[in-house]
């Protein structure tokens, strides 16, 4: 699974408390972080599913229920099923109960211990709106045809299905979907029929021939256009609105190289019938189904290639990855959450690594560190937990650290044998380490204990002294981590090792070449001596091949600083370079270092960080290099560069911004050109906001831009003109309502005018907008004012129904 980038322009509108939901029964048994015991062995599920009803959110469905009793004397059955979905019968059986999320069936006799129990479980569900179903109906918006899909993510399933929902009981099914035959049907495994059905429907069956886990189960259901691919003979399917059929091969078509480089990486060959990914409607991001990757619908234009989307860089190769890494290979129980999503986010830098090399590969664990270090900032906790915060970029990280110490070949050796070994099974943390140490002989409890049982990483400061007399240098490394002394509010304390181990590679450059010393770093305060320097250090590269995961102080000379940016091939030395570096604004030798660095370094990552570094320099230093890099043939570092001048200032910034604005190739570019032409305040800017405002662009880039800008500047013109946009996406309208909060009156009165707009989905933008962005108090009187002028009857319900949530807010 992997959930969608945050919209920064509306992360910088909103401040909206996340409501606590409560936590259900369902949740706690299906999400549990232990593997529950149950009696029985999943063996095979045919689910019937039909009267799907798109206004009331319903559909009947019929799962016939195969298992092995593993218990003498079975008397009874325990599935989890979501108490909202109605059971009309049990066939056959001797009764049937409910207790909250749970159906017991009392079975006509009792089952002996592996014994074979059959049952048909017939049911009406009507479900709130993605409470594992999502419903689209075609009211007319641009883009969002008619679908209904499952949504279950890892718990959602038994909302939909009575089903045993934990990962660690593997089974095969059957998906029969009644549906309108307009409407194409996706699922998992191989299709086995199309049949018409009375009614102007059809029944699509799907079977998963091959034992997963039930969390995986899925079909997807709408006016798709097919475009058929093939690997190794598989057939590799992409399945879109047929408004963007066009889109589909640029954005997917790497798919199958993705599949032979993932096959030969981890010597295992793509384990299911078919590989499918299908496209719906305001989806989470991505949702790793078995052989049905369900995606959301924001398939890039030709412009947006420029900007690297993190669809096709991020989200299509982690999805697949979970082909291997979580659907052939599950977690046992979610405190292993980590073996499926570590995995997963780790796989595309090794995919991206071996199409572009090493730097491709540094530069996708970069994006990994700088979000890891984000996230433990605010809370430290171990990978192997459940809940952990942080099993996506610490996962990956640390398995490309192990990938480090272990050596390529030995590593793949070792996912091998794990992939093998627990091949359409589950496997927990231990079991990896296992497989490790029976490939490469290495037993790696230390490791396992430190980075995956432990929170934390190791934050080393280091300082340095040269003995020219002895031509020795010293470093004395401490590692500055600390404990968390006490539990947090969870109860729960994670240990931070106070001493990392950690071997490394220390790097001193000299006048008469490099000295490369390997060390193991292991306690807390250390120090290091490297004799018979052939000359005085020039560079010192600590951990010199970004082997571990840390943060590092040491306070070096500008000089070595500018070595080590200009000449270490690593990203990660070079990025920490760039950091101290950006810290000496007053010193020339600093600036001209990140200047080099800003236009001819040979990656364009280090060139764009460069770029941004240097708009806390003076104008005279930095701006031709600025000039520079404004002309780079990255889009990323233009952009940076174009941010950059925004903050040095000048008519010549002036000129080279504007000039970005009207013609720049980069929707990315363009944006943050706009944002830096508003904070120049030249005096075309107002206008280019206005323009902004109604220019398309992948993901709305230069529109979000552009409305966070009138937000911040608001005049009649520009709220009028952000009421023109309500209907494009709900941007607008937050933007709006915030202004509203403020007490902009014009903003305010177009938002009475958009809870009774002619199209569905702006009345809801509007109204969602007004409960998020006002206190409760404004938004009543706001919701109360504009209840007796509205023409529609939806409307005057929707309003209703917001008036009665804002006046007994949830408990
Ligand atoms: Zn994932």
């Amino acid at each position: 699974m992997r959930s969608t980038p945050l919209r920064l322009a509306v992360a910088a509108l909103t401040v909206v408390a996340s409501p606590l939901a409560g936590q259900t029964n369902l949740e706690r048994v299906v999400n549990g972080g232990y593997t529950p015991s149950h009696d029985y062995d999943l063996i095979h599920q045919r689910i019937e599913v039909r009267n799907v009803d798109w206004d009331s959110t319903s559909f009947d469905a019929r799962v016939a229920t195969t298992l092995v009793s593993l218990r003498p004397a079975l008397d009874s059955v325990v599935l989890d099923m979501g108490r909202s979905l109605r059971v009309r019968t049990v066939t056959p059986a001797r009764s049937y109960a409910r207790f909250g999320d749970t159906l017991v069936v009392r079975l006509s006799r009792p089952a002996g211990f592996g014994d074979t129990v059959r049952f048909t479980v017939d049911y009406h569900g009507a479900i709130r709106q993605g409470e594992g179903l999502y419903f689209f109906k075609d009211d007319g918006r641009p883009h969002r045809p008619q679908q209904v899909y499952t949504g279950g993510g890892t718990d959602g399933n038994p909302r939909w299905l009575p089903t045993w929902g934990g990962p660690a009981d593997k089974e095969t099914w059957e998906l029969a979907a009644t549906v309108p035959a307009r409407l194409t049907v996706v699922s998992n495994g191989r299709r086995v029929s199309d049949r018409p059905a009375p009614g102007g429907m059809h029944t699509v069956t799907w079977r998963q021939e091959k034992p997963a886990s039930t969390y995986l189960i899925s079909f997807a259901a709408a006016p798709f256009a097919k475009v058929a691919d093939r690997w190794r003979g598989a057939p590799v399917e992409y399945y879109v609105y047929r408004g963007d059929s066009a889109l589909a091969r640029p954005l997917f078509g790497a798919t199958p190289d993705m599949m032979e480089t993932y096959s030969r990486l981890t010597g295992v060959p793509y384990p299911w019938s078919k590989y499918a990914q299908v496209t719906v409607a305001d989806f989470i991001g991505g949702m790793e189904n078995v052989s049905a990757t369900t995606l959301v619908d924001w398939l890039p234009d030709a412009r947006a290639y420029r900007d690297r989307p993190w669809y096709r860089q991020s989200l299509i190769p982690h999805e697949l990855a979970h082909q291997w890494f979580g659907d052939l290979v599950t977690a046992e129980d979610w405190g292993n959450y980590w073996l499926n999503e570590g995995m997963a986010e780790f796989m595309p830098g090794q995919y991206w690594g071996a199409k572009h090399g090493a730097h491709a590969e540094q530069d996708y664990y970069q994006a990994e560190y700088q979000q890891f270090l984000g996230i433990d900032a605010r809370r430290r906790m171990p990978l192997a937990t459940y809940s952990s915060n942080n099993v996506y970029p610490k996962g990956a990280l640390v398995l490309e650290m192990l990938k480090t110490q272990l050596g390529a070949q030995p590593f793949w050796a070792s996912i091998h044998r794990y992939l093998t070994r627990h091949a359409y099974g589950n496997a927990t943390t231990d079991d990896l380490r296992q497989a490790v140490l029976d490939a490469t002989g290495q037993n790696l409890g230390w490791f396992w204990s430190q980075w995956i049982y432990s929170a934390g990483y190791p934050q080393f400061v280091v300082t340095s002294a040269y003995d020219s007399a002895a031509r020795s240098l010293t470093l004395t490394v401490r590692q500055t981590q600390v404990d968390t002394a006490t539990a947090d509010s969870s109860g729960f304390r994670f240990a931070v090792p106070l001493a990392f181990r950690a071997p490394i590679a220390i790097r001193v450059g000299t006048a008469a070449g490099d000295v490369v010393r390997r060390v193991t770093i292991d306690r807390r305060e250390q120090a290091l001596r490297i004799d018979s320097l052939p000359g005085s250090p020039t560079m010192v590269a600590f951990d010199d091949e970004n082997a571990v995961v840390k943060t590092l102080e040491f306070e070096q000379p500008t000089p070595w600083l500018a070595t080590l940016l200009a000449t270490h091939p690593h990203l990660w030395p070079r990025a920490w370079a760039v950091e101290q570096l950006a810290r000496r604004a007053a010193d020339p030798a600093a600036a001209a270092a990140l200047a080099a660095a800003a236009r001819s370094a040979d990656y364009f990552l280090t060139r764009a960080q460069a770029a941004e570094a240097l708009a806390g320099f003076p104008g005279g230093v930095a701006l031709p290099a600025l000039e520079v890099a404004a002309r780079d043939t990255s889009a990323q570092v233009r952009e940076e560069a174009v941010a950059s001048l925004g903050r040095v200032g000048g008519e010549s910034a002036l000129a080279i911004v504007r000039q970005a604005w009207r013609a720049d190739s980069s929707d990315q570019v363009r944006a943050a050109a706009l944002v830096a032409l508003a904070r120049l305040g030249g005096p075309d800017a107002r206008a280019a906001i206005l323009e902004g405002l109604t220019m398309l662009s992948y993901r709305d880039a230069i529109q979000n831009a552009a409305i966070t800008l009138a937000v911040q500047r608001p005049d009649p013109e520009l709220v009028s003109a952000l009421g023109q946009v309500i209907g494009v996406q709900s941007l607008p309208a937050a933007a709006l309502a915030a202004l509203a909060s403020r007490g902009d009156t014009a903003a305010r009165t177009r938002l009475r005018g958009g809870l009774d707009d002619e199209r569905p989905w702006v009345r809801e933008w509007v109204l969602d907008a007004v409960e998020e962005q006002l206190d409760p108090k404004p938004a009543l009187e706001l919701l109360r004012e504009a209840q007796p002028a509205l023409t529609r009857a939806e409307a005057r319900t929707a309003v209703a129904q917001a008036i009665g949530r804002l006046e007994r807010p949830p408990s």
